[in-house]
């Protein structure tokens, strides 16, 4: 088998001890790496039912076959565990550099199991791997910690740093975890699980080759789809404005949430926070993930003004519509300012943005006074308040603590009908596409395992006519303000995306290949006699197998479901009047998944998929 070094490293951090075991083979022709693998191992070694914070839960960090392997997008790795949010299985990917060179190290993966009783880091160069003392870093921020470092352990080579800010240490439940002060695992609060293990940070240097098996075939494919990667169309977009460049486009399609998700079309804020204006006002460069022609990332500098900032990683669109369109802020620099103290902090920009979007709506209602906020003015638009509000949910400050638990909980907290406005899945918020606008998105949000979540299936590139995969079965285009035939089309795009999310290529690289270069790219790399059939089918089967750990961990069809705010119709805008056929599109797509009233795969779906052991444990 190429790709795989056949080690993952396990750390039990109560003792220091460590020790490199590996996953059967079989696990890796099925489930193929990254979060597939991941989920696996979670459930044949660990307790559903522990606590999210608690040291049970292991955290997973998780290379696929092909990261590092130099094919276009294959940078990522994930990083899984119960989530400290939702309470069910959590999962984050990321992009920048570290998933390779943790290849290059000899390593697959990483599972972190109990706590350490005082503040450590992982230092690993090649076989030379260490726990280290971390006491005096604790408190640091993620691009001091980083600089720290690099400089600390770069004397030959400059390492990559996998970190969490003082977010993840306050065990905020929507911390993420930083790569290389750019790149963030944002979703479902890992970073809070990392801090729960007093593990501050991870330093890695490898110097070792990524092996594949068919050679000569890899190095053709590579040249082919480095070409392809590079002259899409999407990629020339997402080059020249990033992956905001769509901003004004989502805003004429009904894309785009605004107001707390209460309104349908505000062209003047588009046209202040769209990808155009970023890259006129703020952009110094282009940067790039390991491995990737597309080169999506923005750096930024602001030369004066309240939010002077030096040169440093932009925001991508989600965070320009977190603290952009959903709070009514059309100061594009203030943004800037916002997601510099979210990395710093280690904060996940959509759960953050939202959830201060949700306190803007209950201050504008009157659930939450200046009282409470400690004399911060909350008037929609306000990106100073925002601000103030994202140093008080980091230290857990005031109602910063409230705020910190995520909008579900703060929602129950404050009470009084909070939770009519409070936009999240399974406990997750939700991401800034609006199912208004595109149906099928509605029902992803509702099926996704981990909550609302816009980047574990295809359905973003699929339903909105980015790219199209008619070998897997799509058609050319869909509808986006309707319900029919999403539910196949939503299985489809599941089926796809969730192994790309096991193979851990980035899912705008997808956008511009082919199913067929997809399965090639498995099958040049690995050895594994394996067609796009074989990719659709470990697709449905992971998602079986996640699906069960989820219902496992608590959620059922109660739990697939859009929030109240979603499900009611703007008056404005693309998507005026529409909302998702919810009833049907759950009808629809039980059927064809195979889900019992209660939620879970049905017994005969799960033994036909090889899961016969998942359905002893779900059905007894
Ligand atoms: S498209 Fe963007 S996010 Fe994806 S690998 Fe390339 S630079 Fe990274």
């Amino acid at each position: 088998m190429g790709g795989y070094k056949n080690r993952i490293l396990e750390v039990d951090l109560p003792t220091c001890k460590m020790d490199m075991t590996d996953v059967p083979e079989d696990d890796k022709r099925r489930f193929i790496g990254g979060s597939g693998v991941a989920a696996k191992l979670f459930l044949d070694r660990f307790n559903i039912h522990t606590d999210p914070l608690s040291p049970e839960n292991p955290l997973i960090i998780m290379n696929g076959p092909i990261t590092g392997s130099t094919l276009p997008g294959t940078s990522r790795f994930a990083v899984c565990g119960k989530s400290p949010l939702t309470g069910i299985w959590g999962e984050g990917t990321c992009g920048g550099n570290f998933g390779p060179e943790l290849k290059f190290a000899g390593i697959d993966g990483i599972i972190f199991k109990g706590a350490s009783p005082k503040p450590v880091y992982l230092s690993i160069e090649d076989d030379k791997i260490e726990l280290r003392d971390a006491t005096e870093l604790w408190g640091m921020d993620n691009y001091t910690i980083t600089d720290f470092l690099k400089h600390r352990h770069g004397k030959d080579k400059k390492p990559k740093v996998l970190s969490i800010g003082p977010a993840g240490e306050n065990l905020v439940r929507f911390a993420s975890i930083c790569n290389d002060k750019g790149d963030f695992i944002g979703r479902t609060g890992m970073g809070a699980l990392m801090g729960s293990k007093k593990l501050k940070a991870l330093v890695v240097k490898g110097t070792k080759k990524v092996e594949v098996s068919y050679p000569e075939e890899y190095t053709t494919l590579r040249k082919l789809l480095v070409t392809k990667s590079r002259d899409a169309v999407v990629a020339q977009s997402f080059r020249s404005m990033g992956t905001d460049a769509g901003m004004d486009l989502g805003m004429m399609t009904g894309d785009v949430p605004i107001k707390n998700w209460s309104i349908g079309e505000d062209f003047q804020l588009s046209a202040n926070l769209g990808g155009p204006s970023l890259t006129e006002k703020y952009l110094t460069r282009n940067h790039a993930c390991s491995f990737c022609p597309v080169a999506c990332k923005r750096v930024v500098k602001i030369d004066d003004g309240p939010f002077k900032m030096e040169e440093g990683p932009g925001p991508e669109y989600e965070t320009c519509a977190a603290f952009g369109t959903l709070i009514m802020n059309d100061d594009l620099a203030g943004v800037i300012k916002a997601n510099e103290w979210c990395n710093r902090y280690g904060l996940d920009t959509i759960s953050c943005g939202a959830t201060i979007a949700f306190a803007m709506e209950a201050y504008e209602k009157g659930l939450v006074t200046k009282k409470e906020t400690d004399g911060i003015d909350l008037t929609w638009g306000n990106i100073e308040g925002a601000i103030e509000l994202i140093h008080k949910i980091s230290k857990k400050e005031g109602i910063g603590a409230i705020l910190s638990e995520g909008t579900r909980e703060a929602a129950k907290r404050l009470g009084k009908g909070a939770e009519e406005f409070s936009v999240e899945v399974k406990g997750l918020e939700a991401p800034m596409h609006d199912p208004r606008g595109f149906h099928g998105m509605g029902l992803a949000y509702m099926t996704s395992i981990r909550g609302a979540c816009h980047l574990m299936h295809l359905c973003l590139g699929v339903e909105q006519g980015i790219t199209t995969y008619p070998e897997a079965g799509f058609q050319d285009n869909y509808i986006g303000q309707s319900s029919e035939g999403k539910a196949e089309m939503v299985k489809r795009c599941e089926d796809l995306g969730i192994p790309c999310n096991s193979l851990m290529i980035c899912e705008f690289v997808a956008w511009t290949l082919s199913a067929n270069d997809l399965a090639e790219m498995v099958r040049v790399t690995t050895g594994f006699d394996f067609s796009l059939k074989d990719l659709l089918s470990c697709g449905e089967r992971t998602w079986l197998l996640k699906r069960g750990l989820g219902n496992m961990m608590g959620a059922s069809r109660e739990e697939d479901r859009l929030p109240k705010r979603i499900l009611t119709p703007v008056g404005e805008g693309a998507a005026a009047g529409s909302v998702p056929d919810v009833e049907k599109l759950l009808r629809e797509y039980y059927e064809i998944r195979g889900l019992d009233r209660e939620g879970k795969p049905k017994k005969e779906v799960l033994i036909k998929a090889g899961l016969g052991y998942l359905a002893k444990k779900l059905h007894g």
